[in-house]
Parts: structure tokens; sequence; C-alpha cells
């Protein structure tokens, strides 16, 4: 059987024979995939021209300022804030739910939405909110916990939600004039959704993709189907041991149910029309943001210094930003790309440039 180092060097081999010579952007739009290019050292695997980029693939990293804002808010209105563990350490403009939290405020971090839905059950008499974040890998299991809240008629349990959806973000990056020639696909977003999503892609802008796993060896076979495809671009799926072109119909119900599509802001791209997601009426005792009357606050504000904005376009790679490593590390994070273990500069960091 062929060795990993073999079938690396063939690979490399195979995409040096297909470069096309001009400037060649791939972006990654995943935080996993963010991780593993990094820690695959794959970079360096690849011509000078053919470029690996990071997008707005990482939920902490695109969460918007103002909607960490109105996090730290809620936080304020005698309720236990429910959350993932990298939201906590993300600082607002004014605090961090870290912060927060060493001042006396509830902030509990749960690996599952369902497990928050529990602790709300077993508690009664304390109002949770779920701080929804993260795409449409996430919004499934946050959507099941709503039904079940009404179901179970758990009346101190609601979501304040923020889930943003890949395919207008990835309009906005190209209509924004982003300088990519190809888009590595995420692949827990696509197990959901399907490959459909994206056919607007290579039909309106020229530009195609690939679904891509999450091994070397994937990530390389996607930047190879991508440059085949090179002069007719096209959507394609790598990472067919788990994603289906129509994706999980089952999970794509549920949100259908429970969720309806807003404009959302995203920290760095700015509002998007379409973009987020939104609690349906017929579920609406369930929206912390009607429940407590609470929504971003304000305009959307860069934090000083930080260029989060610009590697979130893939206009910089983290390493080019004046505090990356200096000002801002892993332990004293400057923005949500250092904070998120899935953050293009938290990778940079881990793993070097
Ligand atoms: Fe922001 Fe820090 Fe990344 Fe610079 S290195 S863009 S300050 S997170």
């Amino acid at each position: 059987m062929m060795q990993q180092t073999e079938m690396i060097e063939k690979a490399k081999r195979a995409i040096e024979a297909l470069n096309p010579g001009g400037p060649f952007n791939i972006m990654e739009v995943c935080g996993s995939h963010t991780m593993a290019i990094s820690k695959f050292g794959l970079r360096q695997l690849l011509p000078k021209n053919i470029r690996l980029i990071s997008g707005p693939g990482c939920p902490v990293c695109v969460t918007a300022q103002n909607e960490i804002d109105s996090v730290i808010e809620l936080a304020n209105k005698n309720v236990v804030i429910a959350t993932f563990g990298d939201l906590i350490r993300v600082p607002g403009n004014r605090s961090s739910l870290q912060a927060e939290r060493a001042a006396g405020k509830e902030v509990k971090v749960f690996y599952s939405p369902l497990d928050a839905l529990k602790y709300a059950e077993e508690n009664p008499s304390k109002e949770v909110v779920f701080i929804g974040i993260g795409f449409e890998t996430t919004v499934p299991t946050v959507a099941v916990t709503i039904k079940e809240a009404r179901e179970k008629n758990i009346k101190n349990y609601s979501v304040y939600c923020l889930h943003k959806t890949m395919p207008e973000a990835l309009r906005a990056l190209l209509e924004g004039g982003s300088n990519v020639q190809g888009f590595l696909l995420p692949g827990h977003v696509s197990a959901i959704t399907g490959s459909k999503i994206y056919e607007f892609l290579p039909k309106e802008f020229g530009v195609g993709g690939v679904i891509s796993g999450f091994e070397a060896m994937d990530i390389l076979m996607s930047i190879i189907m991508l440059l085949k495809n090179y002069k007719n671009p096209a959507i394609e799926i790598q990472y067919k041991r788990v994603v289906r072109k129509e994706g999980n119909l089952e999970a794509q119900k549920i949100i259908e149910e429970i969720f309806e599509p807003c404009d959302s802001t995203w920290r760095g791209l700015g509002e998007i029309k379409g973009s987020g997601l939104k609690i349906r009426d017929k579920y609406k005792d369930f929206d912390a943001a009607l429940k407590f009357d609470i929504r971003p606050i304000g305009e959307e504000i860069e934090i000083k210094g930080c260029r989060c904005g610009d590697v979130l376009k893939g206009n910089i790679y983290p390493n080019e930003c004046p505090l990356f490593g200096r000002v801002c590390t892993p332990e004293n994070p400057a923005g949500p790309c250092m904070v998120s273990s899935e953050g293009s500069c938290a990778a940079f960091y881990k793993y070097g440039a």
C-alpha cells in the first residue's frame, strides 16, 4: 500500500503539472480546514502562485462586534448565558463574557445545546438563554432544543439566535471583488445543506468549488479537482464519504420548521442580506431577542488595531497584522481570529506561517 508521504509527493507533482501559471487563490471557508491546512503544512507544498487563503469560516470569528456586545448586555439581565467555550473569551467593546463571569454573572459553557436545555429543565427557577452561533452545522441541534422545549413545556429556555448561513456570505465576498479563483467548501456545513446551494458560484461568478474532507490528502485532492476544472468551473464533492448532493433532508426539514432567513452582520463583511437565521413566529416564545428585548447594539465597530476583517476576507495573512504575535497571542487575544481554536490567526500562531 502506498505510504502517506508517497501519496502526498504524488499529489504535489499532480498540482505542479496542473498549475495554471497565473495567480490562483483558493479560499477555505471552514475553521476545521483552516486548522488542517496549517497543521499539515499544506501551503508549503504548493507552487508560489497557488495560495491558500482563509475566508469567513470560523463561527466565533465572524460573530460581529455589536453582536458580542448584545450578548454581554443579555448577561446583565439576570439570565444564565449558555454558550460554546470559545465565545466567552471574545472581547466586546466594553467587556467579555469571561470578565462578566468573573464579576459574578452566570455564564456556563456547554458542549451541546441539548445539555443547555437539560440544565434549564433541571433548574426551572432560572432563565437559561443559549447563544446560537455557527453555521448550518450547529443549527439543526439548536432547532431540536427549541422543538423539545415546546414539547416538554420548558418555559425558562430560549435561544438568542446569531446563526449565519454560508451561501450569501460567499456571494458578498465575490460581489465585493475578492480575488478568489476557487473555494474549498466546508465539509460539515455541506453534510447538512448538500452541494446545490453553491451552484451559483460557477454560474454567476465563474468560480468553482470543491467540498472537501479534512485530512491532508482530502485537501490536496480537492485542490487537484479545482485545478482540473480551472477552465470549466464547477461544484464538486471530494468528501463523498460524508456529503451527498441533496444533503441531510431531515436536518433541512427541522431548520426550515424553526428558522427563517434574515439579514445578518458579519465581522469584517458588514451586513449581508439573507445571511442569518431568526426564529419563526410560531416559536417566538423561545426567541430570547423578543423575550429580553435584545438586539445587536449600534454600528459594527472593529476592535482597535485588529485586522480580523481583512483576515476574514482573505485580504491579508494573519501574520501581516501588526499585532500578530506581539500584542495579540492566544493567551492574550486582541481579536476573535486569535481567540477561536478554529481562527486563522490562532492556526498561524500554533503551526507557524
Ligand atoms: Fe486580530 Fe489578533 Fe488576528 Fe491581528 S492577529 S487580526 S489583532 S486576532
